[in-house]
């Protein structure tokens, strides 16, 4: 096997911490890194040819995207400025409804694995109705993907009540589970749509399967005071009863967390998706991540769905969640540069379960690496390559991106996905989900 040898003037491994390599060169084998060394041995120990040089560029683990409704970026804009049960209930809901086929999961999961490839994210964990046929969409764009399978009570064009959703749910799981780069998850939607009993066969399922659970779990403050209301207890007391408090857990927002319901989760293990730009788009509030963080919770960082955020792009996303941890705790030190990365790679790999193969850039791991270029007057000087990425760069700035050693992103051009035709499938869905939306309430 012949390797390549990526040559750029950074590697930021994220394992060991806080560490910058210059002058360093990574050897990729088939779908792995081989090696790490500095660029001098590599030319001393390699045949020429096989190198390519990144003079301006800095490599990073592949971005982890760990909460996405792919599909859901075909309707980008079609609801804004409401609050999430108007948004839910008399937009986006009524249009699933209306809309909701293997073919419009397909056509938009590729459209968002576009943006996603090219804002330098390699894996996201979706969470949507047919995910197997979001898992083939990722296939095709030559993303890695962790799909959820949508678990509800009511019915919809893909599932007629919860037993239906949990067959559906587990109809395709030698499909994917026969992918290296797919990975199955189950995602109860949330508290106030999915019942005890349907909460307790989804923690049966995913503890025998070893599947990540995913739900959105306290995300507004009405929510969970109408959850208390409802049943007693606020969600994450519920979800705690029924058995779901495990390190198998995503919890998606947690918004409205309190002091214990932190404590609760470092000590159980679960994992929080922090989701800041849909929080303050459907103006759910912060959520208290620092303070997560600080009692040892692992946080990863997602964009949400398209619909609420208005994209997918995860540095945005790191930057904003820094910027917001820092103003609303008076703490400037608040998520520094170096930990966001982690948080956007290593922590969202060990959510899903896959921190053993990705998440960092160590020999042995798979080749799933972004390369971002620097040498835009924006990015300038750099004393941090760290710091630019995130406050200075931007996506822009991506420039090459691999996925299980195999490049998907060559100089800002998409290898396996034709641009203008995703392009043209997005935008001859837009006319017919806009139809959806006449005579909607306000
Ligand atoms: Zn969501």
């Amino acid at each position: 096997m012949t390797p390549t040898i990526l040559s750029p003037r950074w590697i930021i491994p994220v394992e060991p911490a806080g560490v910058v390599l210059e002058h360093h060169s990574l050897v990729m084998e088939g779908t792995r890194i081989g090696a790490i060394l500095p660029t001098k041995d590599v030319r001393e120990r390699f045949p020429v040819g096989m190198e390519r040089t990144l003079p301006h560029h800095v490599l990073i683990p592949g971005l982890v995207n760990l909460h996405a409704h792919s599909a859901m970026s075909l309707m980008r804009g079609l609801a804004d400025d409401k609050p999430l049960m108007t948004w839910l209930q008399h937009h986006i809901w009524p249009a699933e409804g209306a809309m909701l086929s293997e073919a419009y999961v397909y056509d938009g999961t590729l459209f968002a694995a576009a943006e996603m490839i090219r804002s330098g994210t390699t894996c996201f964990a979706d969470m949507y109705f047919f995910h197997h046929v979001a898992a083939r969409a990722a296939r095709v764009a030559g993303m890695r993907a962790a799909v959820g399978a949508a678990v509800l009570e009511f019915p919809t064009p893909y599932a007629a009540n919860a037993d239906a959703y949990l067959e559906r749910a587990l109809a395709h799981r030698d499909e994917i589970a026969g992918d290296a780069c797919l990975k199955m998850m189950l995602t109860p939607h949330a508290p106030y749509t999915v019942a005890d009993g349907t909460f307790k066969r989804v923690a049966t399922i995913a503890q025998e399967a070893e599947y990540p659970i995913m739900v959105h779990l306290h995300e507004t403050a009405g929510e969970v005071e109408s959850e208390r209301e409802k049943t007693g207890m606020r969600s994450i007391e519920r979800l705690e009863k029924l058995g779901l408090l495990t390190p198998q857990l995503i919890a998606v927002h947690c918004v409205h967390v309190n002091d214990s319901e932190i404590r609760a989760f470092a000590n159980a293990g679960v994992n929080v998706a922090h989701c800041p730009a849909s929080n303050l788009k459907l103006a759910s509030g912060v959520a208290p991540i620092k303070a997560m963080l600080e009692a040892g919770v692992n946080a990863g960082i997602g964009t949400d769905g398209a619909a609420s955020n208005n994209s997918l792009d995860m540095i945005f996303e790191s930057r904003l969640a820094s910027l917001l941890q820092k103003g609303v705790s008076g703490d400037a030190a608040a998520l520094p540069a170096h930990q966001l990365l982690r948080m956007a790679t290593l922590n969202g790999a060990k959510a899903l379960g896959w921190d053993a193969d990705i998440g960092s850039l160590l020999p042995g791991k798979a080749a799933d690496i972004t390369a971002i270029d620097l040498s835009h007057i924006e990015a300038q000087p750099v004393y941090d390559p760290a710091s630019q990425i995130f406050h200075a760069a931007g996506r822009e700035a991506v420039s090459h991106v691999w996925v299980n050693g195999e490049c998907v992103l060559d100089d800002r051009s998409l290898v396996k996905l034709d641009l203008p035709e995703v392009l043209d499938k997005a935008a001859s869905w837009q006319s017919r989900f806009a139809a959806t939306q006449v005579g909607a309430a306000a």
